[in-house]
């Protein structure tokens, strides 16, 4: 008998947030209010005090970080091939010019030897992506950015909860920014948000999110920056306000969901199938996603095919940016990332999500070793 559909990603939604969300559309004030205010209040006390300021988005909060840094035409900016395109977009978008750097085999993320090597006389920033939720050596990422005098915009979008010697992700260093996307550990349907180093930073992040507009007393409106319109409603922080109160729990759900899955899969998996399995951290990644590279004789929509036939969800995160045509058009070409190439091809995601019980991941596990069979 076949088993239900298993999805690669599924949020978790109780009835207590659904009645929160009804209080506030019954309020009279859906919009940015109160809600966002205790929303900002609690990621900020959740960050060790820092300042932190929500967005509809954790894309937004990428390019308005860009922005109060200062970065624009004539500026490098250095990243990773293999993330959601959000991450170079951004750079795109406030007319810089976005650098790749190949990625590590082993962690998938940015490799720091060629961050190095790459850096120029133009370079400003870089924007490292924590795969999965599986931070990068993040001494030696600010230790290249302090040498170099470069900022840094955390693309965290995947990495709440994730920690560094003990350390959350966001409660120290530059920049942090991450998304609360529905597929997200934490999610508001949509949004995202940005941590930020001090007040002046915080004022121009309000601006940026809200058409540029400062306000004094009744009739006092100015403009004097070029802003958009990035505001989070309290609908969506409501939503966040209920999930943050399950943050550990996710974190530490989705730990043993992942030492499920390496046991299940088993010592002699990667050698007798010529797959390869994600960094075994049980530390610091918070474990967004669970990620494995199948063997160059398996093409992905094969695969994915065939475990769709088997009623479970696979995902694919991601095809490498500097491959996209809109990159490809700026000079971009096959050959000059070949690890994030080789990645971006056969990299899949298998289903991790905090409702999942531990006979899933073996139902998922059985498909994978059936279908590379
Ligand atoms: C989700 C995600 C983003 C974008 O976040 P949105 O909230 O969807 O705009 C950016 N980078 C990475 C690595 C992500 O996973």
């Amino acid at each position: 008998m076949s088993q239900a559909f298993l999805p690669f990603s599924r949020p978790t939604i109780d009835e207590e947030t659904i009645a929160a969300v009804g209080e506030v559309l019954r309020s009279g004030w859906i919009t940015s209010g109160p809600k966002v205010q205790a929303f900002e209040k609690l990621l900020s006390d959740y960050l060790s005090g820092r300042i932190v300021r929500t967005f509809n988005s954790g894309t937004c909060t990428m390019e308005i970080a860009l922005r109060i840094a200062g970065i624009g035409p004539g500026d490098e900016v250095i990243t990773t091939p293999i993330s959601w395109v959000a991450t170079a977009n951004v750079i795109l978008e406030v007319g810089a010019t976005p650098v790749f750097a190949d990625i590590d085999p082993v962690t998938r993320n940015i490799d720091l030897d060629k961050v190095e090597a790459a850096i120029t006389p133009a370079t400003r920033a870089i924007i490292p992506v924590y795969l999965s939720g599986l931070p990068v050596d993040m001494d030696r990422l600010y230790s290249i950015a302090a040498k170099h005098n470069l900022r840094v915009v955390e693309d965290a979008a995947q990495a709440l909860g994730s920690t560094w010697k003990g350390k959350r992700i966001g409660s120290f260093g530059d920049f942090a920014s991450f998304s609360f996307q529905a597929n997200k550990n934490i999610t508001t349907a949509e949004g995202g948000c940005l941590v930020v180093n001090n007040a002046d930073e915080a004022r121009l992040a309000e601006k940026y999110r809200l058409q540029g507009v400062t306000r004094s007393g009744f009739d006092g409106l100015e403009v004097d920056v070029l802003g958009g319109k990035f505001n989070m409603t309290d609908v969506a922080a409501v939503i966040g306000l209920c999930q943050m109160q399950h943050i550990d729990a996710v974190t530490e759900k989705r730990r043993a969901l992942a030492k499920r899955y390496f046991a299940a899969f088993g010592k002699g998996f990667e050698q007798e199938f010529g797959a390869q399995l994600p960094v075994a951290d049980f530390e610091n990644s918070n474990w967004h996603m669970f990620q494995i590279v199948l063997p160059d004789r398996m093409p992905r929509a094969v695969f994915m095919e065939k475990m769709q036939a088997q009623n479970i969800g696979i995902g694919y995160h991601y095809p490498a940016i500097h491959l996209l045509k809109l990159y490809r058009e700026r000079g971009f070409k096959e050959g000059m990332y070949p690890v994030a190439e080789r990645v971006g091809r056969q990299i899949v995601t298998l289903p991790m999500f905090s409702a999942m019980v531990e006979n899933d991941v073996d139902r998922a596990v059985d498909a994978v070793k059936s279908v590379l069979k």
